[in-house]
């Protein structure tokens, strides 16, 4: 399935007096991995959650290719991985993985196997998520984000609490979903991290793009 750049043009929101994005224009191409960078509050999650259709522009066009603005369209080929990791604490791993790959109408069994091979999640699936390290959440919140294959996937802040080989994975597994294509778009303040991406840069400054200063 060919997928399409996703743009902004214009996109302001406010929350009352809050200006959290100010007339932001950018593209997310297929196949490439943008980070979004910017201090405390400059409207990084504001802005991955308005691709994500999660929150509505105030102001602005938001555009998933032929998929339009149609959010619930837009949904089923998102993946995400926010701050919080999102998964049940008293379901097991992989409760949690056939749990997503049921609600997205996938093979539960195929899935969970997929994640086993993938994100090596089998020494500690069986196991309720309450009990794991920040580095098994995330391969857990990582293998339900992509159950269903999207075609858009968003992370916020992924890297935070993960050790080096943690990072590493990571690295491996954003690096494979771009090169079949989907759209990755990711919140970090780690700089190596984006190195070894050879992200596209998005620099926000008090909800403003700015231009990204070269390093
Ligand atoms: P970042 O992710 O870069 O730290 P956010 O996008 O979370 O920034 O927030 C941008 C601004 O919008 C901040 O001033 C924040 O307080 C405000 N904001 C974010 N979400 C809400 C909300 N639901 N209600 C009110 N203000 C919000
Ligand atoms: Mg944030």
């Amino acid at each position: 399935m060919a997928s399409d750049a996703v743009e902004l043009r214009n996109v302001t929101k406010t929350y009352g007096p809050v200006r959290a994005l100010v007339g932001v224009s950018c593209r997310f191409e297929p196949g490439r991995v943008s980070v979004v960078r910017g201090p405390n509050g400059s409207g990084k999650s504001t802005l991955l959650g308005i691709v994500g259709t999660l929150t509505r522009a105030t102001s602005g066009r938001v555009d998933h290719g032929p998929l339009g603005s149609r959010r619930a369209e837009v949904r089923k080929t998102l993946g995400w991985v926010g701050h919080e990791s999102l998964c049940y604490p008293d379901l097991t791993g992989r409760e949690n993985i056939e749990l997503a790959a049921h609600l997205h109408g996938c093979d539960a069994g195929a899935a969970f196997r997929r994640a086993e091979e993938r994100f090596e999640v089998g020494a500690f699936a069986g196991r309720a998520v309450r009990t794991y390290s920040r580095g098994q959440r995330q391969r857990i919140a990582l293998a339900r984000a992509l159950v269903h294959e999207p075609r858009l996937l968003l992370l916020d802040e992924p890297t935070t609490g993960l050790d080096v080989a943690a990072v590493e994975r990571l690295i491996g597994v954003v690096r494979d979903e771009a090169n079949r294509g989907v759209t990755v778009l990711v919140v970090t303040h780690d700089a190596a991290f984006s190195d070894a991406l050879s992200a596209d840069i998005i620099l926000l400054e008090r909800g403003r793009r700015v231009a990204a200063a070269s390093s």
